[in-house]
């Protein structure tokens, strides 16, 4: 074959599988957004509510009657959106006289739509292999793992049904809810802070009231001994006088209080860091240990039971200034930013890279870290 014709044919194969990966992603977008509709429309919710009616107590007991009406109602409807949506984007390509390794991609995410619809008519049926299909809404598998960042899991979605309804719409990928905002819901959270918050006290304790949150108070001793009551710690290390050590061995002590399926959805900890422990060139013993702290936390991420978020803050801001930060800090939490700078969303992107990379270096170079050397570190 002439080379030119070949590298026609990769080349349409190429834009191919991207457009119909971005069609994809387009359904998946759009097929939350039907779902968020049916929540903010009281008409569309009488058609939802059977979803979230059909089951009991968990998701082992299920009512088969109010199931067939969910499918109907709402599970065909959902779906046929998703197909006249797919067909729309077809159409419109088509009509534009777009690439023909578009249309291909385009006809495959046309063809993509027409899976749930089958899947959907042999639940009708009664056919176990499809409720197999959608583990989201099954019984869950152990071990569990805390919700994902970039794919829709069980414990992701289990929030949506007995968390808060109000948030967690997103049904694959996270989109949906990273746009809005409604990721992550505070409200009904109990959080409790670990350490000196200096400036940011007040405001945390006003945005935690805001989002319908309640803030515990105590002594450490008494907040320490009461963590099965706390569903958000917050360790905060940026005053000077702030034992590391301590802030380590209280985030060890929180993931230990992870017992039931609703911790590992719910729970959550944040470590403070003061912005300077992550100057380019540490000049301080402090900066040092500080940084140890957070590399133990990104080293040990990926096997603690709950989500950790790492939150850098300026110290010594103004009231006015720290009132702000907080705001953006929340605002990055109910988008499930785990890497927060607020104020600063690139210097939090730049950080959350560079977490990354130290996961990967980790994971395929230095598997053998010697991990109580560092906890000594920190003494
Ligand atoms: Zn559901
Ligand atoms: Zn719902």
């Amino acid at each position: 074959m002439d080379s030119t014709i070949l590298t026609h044919y990769l080349l349409t194969a190429l834009q191919a599988s991207f457009t119909f990966t971005i069609a994809v992603l387009l359904i998946e977008f759009e097929r939350s957004l039907y779902h968020a509709l049916c929540h903010w429309s009281d008409w569309l919710y009488g058609f939802h509510r059977y979803h979230h009616e059909m089951f009991g107590t968990s998701y082992e007991t299920k009512d088969r009657e109010t199931e067939l009406k969910s499918l109907l109602y709402y599970d065909f409807p959902e779906g046929f959106s998703t197909v006249l949506f797919a067909g729309a984007l077809l159409a419109i390509a088509y009509g534009l006289h777009a690439p023909t390794g578009m249309l291909v991609g385009l006809l495959g995410g046309f063809i993509y739509t027409f899976k749930d619809i089958v899947i959907r008519s042999l639940k009708l049926l009664d056919v176990e292999w499809a409720f197999q299909q959608d583990p989201l809404h099954l019984p869950p598998e152990l071990p569990l793992m805390p919700p994902a960042r970039w794919s829709i899991q069980w414990t992701n979605h289990v929030r949506h049904h007995d968390h808060d309804e109000s948030a967690y719409f997103s049904g694959r990928y996270p989109m949906l809810d990273t746009l809005l905002g409604t990721s992550v819901s505070l409200n009904n959270k109990r959080f409790a802070v670990m350490g000196d918050m200096g400036n940011f006290q007040v405001p945390v304790e006003q945005a935690v009231q805001n989002a319908g949150a309640m803030m515990l108070h105590g002594a450490p001793s008494v907040v320490m001994s009461n963590l099965a009551n706390v569903d958000v710690l917050i360790v905060s290390a940026l005053s000077p006088d702030t034992d590391l050590f301590e802030c380590y061995k209280a985030m060890q002590h929180f993931f230990g209080s992870v017992q039931s399926i609703r911790d590992i959805a719910l729970k959550e900890v944040w470590l403070v860091l003061p912005e300077d422990a992550y100057s380019l060139v540490p000049v301080s013993i402090r900066q040092l240990q500080q940084r140890v702290l957070s590399n133990l936390v990104t080293l040990t991420r990926a096997e603690v039971p709950c989500i950790v978020r790492t939150v850098m803050l300026p110290v010594g801001q103004s009231q006015e200034s720290s009132d702000k930060l907080v705001a953006d800090l929340c605002q990055s939490v109910r988008r499930d930013v785990r890497t927060i700078v607020p104020g600063r969303p690139l210097a939090g992107l730049w950080l959350g890279l560079r977490e990354m990379g130290l996961r990967l270096y980790w994971r395929y170079r230095a598997r053998n870290v010697d991990v109580p050397s560092l906890q000594n570190a920190l003494r």
